[in-house]
């Protein structure tokens, strides 16, 4: 699954703790970040809390994911389906399945527009991330989680 980045290469986020969506930049972001060992935890900019590297997927992300399993998941259940009927058919029992399940589409690709903020935190300014412009911080570091204002 590919998801789509914004002009600047950030990746929409959004945090389990308080549901609020910001962007981190997706790979390194200059030079310093690549010397970096990738965080096992980062930090939500907007309210501070840990999370592990894969905690952080937006209800369209995970409705899209789920989107492109689903033809699959139909198309196994069908199949389990017709297995099942084939064992089940004997002289005495007449059992068939007629046309197919109904395989649903597979979604259009997620659209990643140019919105919020840039803002770096003085302590990792290597990994900067985007934060709604309707808000005013104090952000936390992504990488250590400290408070700064911008
Ligand atoms: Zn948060
Ligand atoms: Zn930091």
């Amino acid at each position: 699954m590919s998801l789509p980045l914004d002009n600047d290469g950030f990746l929409r986020r959004e945090c389990p703790h308080c549901v609020d969506q910001f962007k981190w930049h997706h790979g390194p972001a200059n030079a310093e970040a690549e010397q970096q060992p990738s965080p096992t935890t980062y930090y939500c900019p907007l309210c501070g809390q840990p999370a592990g590297p894969d905690s952080w997927w937006t209800r369209e992300q995970i409705d899209y994911a789920g989107g492109l399993m689903a033809p699959v998941a139909a198309r196994m259940a069908e199949q389990e389906l017709k297995a099942t009927l084939k064992q089940a058919r004997s002289k005495y029992v007449k059992v068939d399945l007629r046309g197919s399940v109904d395989t649903p589409e597979t979604p259009s690709p997620l659209v990643e527009p140019d919105d919020m903020v840039i803002v770096t935190s003085p302590c990792h300014s290597y990994e900067p991330v985007k934060v709604p412009d309707d808000t005013s911080g104090p952000y936390h570091c992504l990488v250590c989680g400290q408070a700064f204002a911008v």
